[in-house]
């Protein structure tokens, strides 16, 4: 054999780099589905189902292809725990001249292979991602000479480099975002009725097998499998994809800040799980939002907002990533050493937003942006959470977490572990913000505007905490100093109040 094609669970698409010059009368790919990533965090059931659909129907298609391939499944007895040992044992029978693989999502999972690449003498020859509009070098390009990192300036760049929503050298509608547009919360109403809701996609029997398996076998972890419908094939990401840009693309920029219960999917897109099993490219995801802002489908405001968070976020974290690791998995920077409320497990907890955000996380597997960032991220900024304990939570509750995307966004943007390299400053709000986002508060025991007393919402109080605590420290940052100087007018029996009142939702 000439070349073997490692393939990981994230990388499902026949056009990736690994496959340049397949030949399958030399060459041989090779899948694994192995209990070590399911395990090594405590992934929840509909992550660990999406994962192991995805790759089973992705093997069908293959074997369709031609594709001579070499799959290992969970369920086979003599299937090894990890990937390295599985491709250990796999070398010694297949004894190809090389491998190839495009680069993974994971450090963790790069370092090991490559070790066992060096361990059996064997060239690994490591393909660039041509799934994302940049790559490592290019961000590492880009953060060259600069004194401070902005999301902002990277986002102009690739505006201008990849020619989206240009008029000539001119952002088009002569702004670069519009994010003052973008802030409308629902009425009291709510969203009405007849909010689109994405389509659903039953379980196969390919899907009906995998979810048998993982009742099974992870049964004792978090998670249900009841409402599991996501998009598992091309096809499915395609129809997916398309029913977004026609149905909830238009108003996605008004209300991408908006929280309702028992509403998870509002007006997004609910696309970033097929985009990080490479399904779709965000290249015809950019093109298709584009296309429709030029046709006059889809309003500037939403069609840009939407076009930031690929070409402008989802780069950004990877270009973080990647340069950054290892040691940005360890930034503490807040030194923050809380463990993680076991109720992030269950969403048991009569705090009405965090049940509401964890119940569906749980559920579904999915939490839209603004709930992982200021309903579960932000308590556990102001709890004080030891962020790698959150980073954790976060890689095993999410069917798009990868770790790539998922590290600087909880360590970076949500707990700035990193000290502001992600965020130029630290998300922080108190229980008000929640209120005027969502309905939630009305249906709460708390009050959003009482920080101390039996009444007081507990984000309110641990936001009051966190200025206290971190006084000094924010008292000269530009976007911060504003909050701390209204801490400074808090009384001295107050600030006892507060911090007492913190310490005791601490200790309970
Ligand atoms: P939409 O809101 O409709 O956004 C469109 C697309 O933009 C998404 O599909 C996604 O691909 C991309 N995007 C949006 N925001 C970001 C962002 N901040 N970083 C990278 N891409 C972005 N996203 C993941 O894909 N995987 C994760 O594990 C993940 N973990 C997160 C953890 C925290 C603490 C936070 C605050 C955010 C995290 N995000 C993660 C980013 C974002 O919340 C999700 O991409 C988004 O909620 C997915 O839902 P959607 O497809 O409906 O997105
Ligand atoms: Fe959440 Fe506080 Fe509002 Fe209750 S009162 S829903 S805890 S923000």
């Amino acid at each position: 054999m000439r070349h073997l094609v490692i393939v990981l669970g994230d990388q499902l698409d026949r056009d990736a780099a690994a496959f340049d010059g397949f030949d399958p009368a030399q060459d041989a790919v090779w899948m694994a589905e192995v209990a070590e990533e399911s395990t090594h965090v405590w992934s929840s059931q509909p992550r660990i189902a999406l994962f192991l659909a995805a790759m089973r129907h992705f093997a069908e298609a293959l074997r369709a292809a031609g594709r001579p391939l070499h799959y290992r499944r969970l369920d086979d007895p003599a299937t090894r725990a990890s990937l390295s040992e599985q491709l250990a044992a796999d070398l010694a029978q297949l004894r190809p001249r090389a491998l190839r693989l495009t680069r993974p999502g994971d450090w963790r999972v790069l370092q090991a292979l490559q070790q066992v690449a060096q361990q059996q003498g064997l060239p690994l020859q490591l393909l660039e991602d041509r799934h994302f509009f940049t790559t490592p070098a290019d961000f590492a390009a880009h953060a060259r000479g600069r004194k401070g990192l902005r999301m902002e300036y990277f986002y102009r760049e690739q505006r201008q480099r990849q020619r989206v929503l240009m008029d000539g050298t001119e952002p088009l509608g002569g702004q670069w975002n519009f994010d003052a547009d973008n802030r409308a919360a629902f009425g009291p109403a709510g969203p009405g009725f007849d909010l689109p809701q994405p389509p659903r996609f039953a379980p196969d029997a390919i899907t009906r097998e995998v979810l048998d398996l993982v009742r099974t076998r992870f049964g004792d972890h978090p998670g249900r499998l009841d409402s599991f419908a996501w998009p598992l094939t091309r096809a499915q990401a395609l129809q997916a994809l398309d029913a977004f840009i026609t149905e909830r693309l238009p108003l996605f920029g008004p209300y991408q800040d908006a929280i309702w219960p028992g509403e998870p999917w509002l007006y997004h897109a609910q696309l970033s799980a097929a985009l990080n099993l490479k399904l779709l490219t965000p290249h015809e995801v950019v093109a298709a939002a584009e296309a429709a802002v030029r046709a006059g489908r889809v309003p500037l405001n939403s069609g840009e907002g939407f076009i930031r968070q690929i070409l402008g976020w989802r780069e950004y974290v990877r270009g973080i990533y990647w340069t950054r690791m290892p040691a940005y998995a360890e930034a503490n920077a807040l030194d923050a050493t809380a463990n993680l409320p076991p109720w992030y497990w269950t969403g048991e907890t009569d705090m009405a937003c965090l049940r509401d955000a964890i119940t569906q996380t749980l559920e579904h597997g999915y939490a839209h942006h603004i709930q992982r960032l200021m309903v579960t991220g932000l308590y556990a900024l102001l709890y004080g959470v030891q962020p790698q304990q959150l980073h954790t939570w976060y890689l095993s509750v999410y069917v798009d977490a990868v770790e790539w995307v998922e590290l600087p966004n909880t360590l970076g943007m949500s707990q700035y572990a990193d000290g502001g390299l992600m965020a130029s400053k630290p998300y922080i709000a108190s229980g008000k913000y929640i209120a005027r986002q969502s309905p939630l508060c009305s249906g709460c025991r708390y009050r959003p505007d009482e920080r101390t007393g039996p009444q007081a919402c507990p984000f309110t109080t641990l936001y009051w905490d966190f200025l206290l605590r971190h006084e000094a420290r924010f008292a000269h940052h530009p976007r911060l100093a504003l909050q701390v100087r209204g801490v400074a007018r808090v009384p001295e029996d107050e600030r006892a109040r507060i911090r007492a009142q913190a310490e005791a939702l601490r200790a309970a």
